[in-house]
């Protein structure tokens, strides 16, 4: 297989052109015509990334999070990313990303983190894009049946990987909870979405003291936050399975390494 052949299929999947306008998503490195064997699916294009890509002799690393998300003038050795680009191209390791449009996707990041914490039913997108009901940011569903909200948050402890964080609930550990809405990832921004969606918890990544603080206040849904790289990692695995199932031959591996920035929590 090329990289050509196994871009295509990623493409199809996840299309460049639904990544957010300030997005960096594709190829950040390799040559089209290479060959790729092995693939390695990671969230991070971090160091630790690219030493498992090493070991494992990868011949292309996809990642969730872009490597340079603004410009850049220089790929010199002496930043962590100019290093970084310096092992992948000395190793013959391609690096690609899929974002966004992998966020967006159907399936995307959010299926994967959804079906992650035991929603089982059909999945709708949270905000759905206006041109298509079928993708957009986040995933609304349901538990096959009602719990509560600390027996939930035991649930998506579980059904994700593990963290030095943890994860972190706010309201009522007794409330019902059976609608759930899930966003992988920073979601912030879709807090309204949420409380406007009815659902009984909202569950995703990188949520701050105040906006948390005033949805609690209002009334809104129950808040769970976990770490931001476990609630984008179930993807991966999704990806990998997309391209088994296209019919490419390529190994493909799911990274194990923990990436996320937080490594101890005390
Ligand atoms: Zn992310």
């Amino acid at each position: 297989m090329t990289l050509t052949d196994v871009i295509e299929v990623l493409e199809t999947a996840y299309p460049p052109a639904r990544a957010e306008s300030w997005d960096a998503v594709g190829l950040v490195g390799g040559d089209p015509a290479q060959q790729v064997r092995r693939v390695l699916f990671a969230v991070d294009p971090v160091a630790a990334v690219a030493e498992e890509a090493l070991e494992w002799r990868a011949d292309l690393i996809v990642t969730h999070h872009p490597l340079y998300l603004r410009g850049t003038t220089s790929v010199a050795a002496t930043t962590p990313k100019g290093r970084l680009i310096h092992t992948l191209i000395k190793n013959d390791i391609a690096l690609y990303t899929a974002h966004t449009n992998a966020d967006v996707a159907n399936p995307g990041v959010s299926d994967a983190l959804a079906r992650a914490v035991g929603l089982t039913g059909d999945l709708v997108p949270l905000q759905p894009f206006p041109d298509d009901p079928w993708r957009g940011l986040g995933r609304v569903g349901e538990l096959p049946e009602a719990t509560t909200l600390g027996e939930f948050a035991a649930l998506a402890a579980k059904g994700l990987p593990r963290t030095p964080g943890g994860i972190r609930v706010a309201g009522d550990l007794s409330r019902p909870v059976k609608h759930v809405a899930v966003s992988g990832g920073a979601g912030d921004s879709l807090l309204a979405t949420a409380a406007a969606a009815g659902v009984d918890v909202f569950l995703t990544a990188d949520l701050r003291h105040h906006p948390s603080s005033e949805f609690i206040e209002s009334g809104g849904p129950a808040l769970i936050d976990a770490a931001h790289w476990a609630t984008e990692w179930p993807w991966l695995d999704s990806a990998a399975s997309i391209l088994h199932a296209s019919g490419v031959t390529v190994e493909t591996r799911v990274s194990a390494t923990v990436t996320d920035a937080w490594t101890r929590g005390y």
